[in-house]
């Protein structure tokens, strides 16, 4: 068997003892005899299992008791519709930050059911606080931590009006770092870079913010209906529900999230300094705004693009490629990627840039 490093932006890897233990339990859980994923979503066994994993969860993030854990279908654009059908009527105005392609489609969704104010608008990077323009009674504020296409991250929290519910899409930042969850009034994350499989989100919401749904939500987009059935109310997914609970004790055993920021810090560091430091490479974002887990760059040269490819696939580095709209290359270096892989890349950028310069 050969890992590889896989840079690819979601799915991405997840922590190999993470994929041992599962396949070490693939058939037989617990000496049950059965996988997890033949298992009734309402047995003993199940339930807590699934249970185990949203008190890791709760502990590893340190999540108030009055915040409900919603372990939720239809990944993080499930949310972007969920989001004002739960907390806006047709006519109210909600505010959303406009960074980059994520933070587009949230504001697209959102436009259906809403007034939509955009706060700023700017996919290179995020403009100035002064530059910032709220709306006086806005039903909450929307922002994408990080957007994983641009590599554009709020590093802090944004300073926004005080008494609105502030909204986060946490889809490539949850569990890279600590955060204080009581500045947030929801808080959502599709499964598949730093929690497990995809298809899975999680919503980590305030309870005053639950049960306000206007009339015409679907069932399944209310937040509600999750919140009063242990996210049970129909069949959860309940192998994917397995394995981020899995990747939590994982997080913990690994010193809790602070010692992922210190980890991802570092990596991101060290492949900032050598794109900065290799006249062949350019990454565009400044510098106070360079995510930790998404690290676009682009060669001197576009037409190596392809021989660059091509050889980091040659030696075990995979899926560099650049998203379509920006083009270029991607490090995606979520909690998963060890420090080797991170080093093992920048030795090729410096091999590759030192044969083609
Ligand atoms: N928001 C962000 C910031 C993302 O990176 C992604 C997926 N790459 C999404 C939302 C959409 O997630 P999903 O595919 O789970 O709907």
């Amino acid at each position: 068997m050969t890992r590889t490093f896989n840079f690819s932006a979601g799915p991405a890897m997840l922590p190999e003892p993470v994929m041992q233990q599962a396949q070490s339990e693939f058939l037989d859980w617990h000496g049950t005899g059965m996988s997890v994923m033949e298992m009734s979503h309402r047995s003993q066994d199940y339930m807590a299992m699934a249970h185990h994993a949203e008190q890791t969860l709760r502990e590893i993030m340190a999540i108030p008791d009055n915040y409900k854990v919603l372990f939720v279908h239809g990944g993080a654009s499930m949310q972007f519709s969920a989001i004002p059908l739960n907390l806006a009527d047709t006519g109210d105005v909600v505010d959303y930050f406009n960074t980059g392609v994520w933070s587009a489609k949230a504001i697209k969704e959102a436009s259906r059911y809403a007034q939509v104010n955009v706060v700023c608008d700017n996919h290179a990077m995020i403009p100035d606080e002064s530059e910032w323009k709220f709306s006086a009674n806005a039903k909450y504020i929307h922002y994408t931590t990080n957007e994983t296409i641009g590599g554009v991250e709020f590093l802090n929290q944004p300073n926004v009006p005080e008494g609105i519910p502030l909204i986060a899409d946490m889809s490539s930042t949850i569990l890279s770092r600590p955060i204080d969850v009581s500045q947030f009034g929801m808080i959502y994350a599709g499964a598949q870079k730093n929690i497990g499989p995809a298809g899975l989100a999680i919503v980590i919401v305030r309870d005053d913010l639950v049960g306000s749904a206007r009339d015409i939500t679907p069932t399944l987009l209310n937040w509600q209906t999750y919140a009063e059935n242990d996210s049970m109310f129909n069949t959860p997914s309940t192998y994917s529900w397995y394995l981020a609970g899995l990747v939590f004790d994982w997080i913990k055993e690994q010193g809790g999230v602070a010692a992922m920021a210190e980890h991802n810090q570092t990596k991101a560091h060290r492949l900032y300094q050598a794109i900065d430091s290799i006249d062949f490479y350019t990454n565009p974002v400044p510098k106070s705004q360079r995510s930790w887990m998404n690290v676009p760059f682009t060669l001197q040269d576009a037409s190596l693009d392809s021989t660059f490819l091509k050889e980091s696939k040659d030696a075990g580095l995979l899926n560099l490629k650049g998203h379509k709209l920006v083009g270029g290359m991607r490090a995606s270096i979520y909690n998963a990627m060890p420090q080797e892989g991170v080093d093992a890349l920048i030795d090729f950028m410096r091999d590759f840039a030192n044969r083609y310069a």
